[in-house]
């Protein structure tokens, strides 16, 4: 499918005072139309940041530093997100792309039924739209996400957890985004509920073809949900590739480890043994790669070396974007690898 946004080389930091920490390192990613882009990384490896960053609702201290979010528009022609402010930023938000947080079900207005928030969005923004089209529209939304829409009429405190996110994410769904990010928009709730409203944002997702950068901590739902994974470590992609290919086999090391850590997807027992060691201090990370202390594969080049992010040729000899894997190790810097980078993209 078509690239709907491009990340390119975006940097972040949080500028505290002393050395600004970069919380995104130069991250180059790819999202295209339809497709759910999983982002794994232990915990302070940028995830939230960059999630942020891309809807632009990030907030002081933190700053984009460097690079573009190229969006994509229907009709082919693209925009620097980066250079929106204002209303134009605003309405792109609602209309473009939308943003789902794990507590996003403490957001809505306690004293207002549901209905009339998913009402409220759309008046905002869609001004033109007549009561009865509002309403009818309320109803389909609530359908969407598996609430009868006769609960139209309640007020949150009369939901459960799991209803409350399934509203967020109606509301995310009011005015057709093309692209919905979601941060841990389960983590809050019970096991069960947290598969069955993830399986029904795929359905809705293949149903009306939005996009999706999706965050969870729980590797096994993200290579199930996910198209594509992109793994940060230190605030860098150091691995990306479709989802199967990553769980058939994991490049980086990495990658190997936090594979490792958790259960098989068919539930078969294996060892886990996790990695060894903490995730760097992002203001003093070490030279070279930043994995390198931690990494049972390290060489001698690994502290004086910083790896770029490396494209693989596709196993398939495919020329398709969807088949290729990039890895940031100097395991894989031979001579089928080639530079990846903002140059081999292009507009
Ligand atoms: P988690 O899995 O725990 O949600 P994450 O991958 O989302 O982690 P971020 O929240 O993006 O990680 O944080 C990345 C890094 O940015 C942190 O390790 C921290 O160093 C820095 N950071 C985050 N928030 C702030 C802040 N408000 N001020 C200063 N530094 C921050
Ligand atoms: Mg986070």
């Amino acid at each position: 499918g078509d690239v709907v946004l491009e990340i390119r080389n975006l940097t972040v930091e949080y500028q505290t005072g002393g050395d600004p920490i970069r919380a995104v390192d130069d991250v180059s990613l790819q999202l295209r139309r339809g497709e759910v882009l999983g982002i794994a990384g232990e915990s302070g490896s940028g995830k939230s940041t960059l999630a942020y960053a891309i809807t632009r609702l990030h907030q002081p201290p933190a700053r984009i530093t460097g690079g573009q979010l190229l969006y994509t528009h229907p009709d082919g022609s693209r925009t620097d997100l980066l250079t929106l402010s204002g209303k134009a930023l605003t309405a792109f938000r609602w209309e473009e792309m939308s943003i789902v947080l794990q507590s996003a079900m403490n957001a809505l207005n306690p004293l207002l039924r549901i209905g009339v928030q998913i009402d409220d969005a759309l008046q905002a923004h869609r001004p033109a739209m007549g009561a009865g089209a509002r309403s009818a529209r309320v109803r389909e939304l609530l359908e969407l996400v598996g609430i009868d829409p006769q609960r139209s009429a309640a007020y949150p405190h009369e939901l459960s957890g799991g209803m409350r996110q399934r509203v967020m994410i109606a509301i995310a769904l009011t005015l057709d985004p093309d692209v919905i990010v979601m941060d841990e928009p389960t983590t809050a709730l019970d096991v069960v509920t947290q598969r069955q409203i993830l399986q029904r944002i795929v359905s809705l997702k293949d149903r009306l073809h939005f996009a999706v950068i999706f965050i969870t901590h729980d590797l096994s739902m993200l290579i199930e949900l996910s198209d594509r994974i992109a793994v940060m470590y230190a605030g860098r992609v150091v691995e990306e590739a479709p989802a199967k290919h990553f769980y058939a086999r994991p490049l980086h090391p990495y990658s190997q480890g936090l594979l490792a850590s958790f259960p098989t997807l068919s539930g078969a027992k294996r060892v886990l043994t996790g990695i060894a060691g903490a995730p760097p201090d992002l203001g003093a990370l070490p030279s070279g790669c930043s994995f390198r202390p931690r990494c049972p594969r390290a060489f001698d080049r690994c502290p004086v070396v910083e790896p770029p992010l490396l494209l693989l040729a596709p196993t398939g000899g495919s020329e398709d974007v969807a088949g290729r894997r990039q890895v940031a190790c100097l395991l894989y810097d031979g001579a089928d690898a080639g530079r990846s980078g903002t140059g081999s993209t292009g507009i």
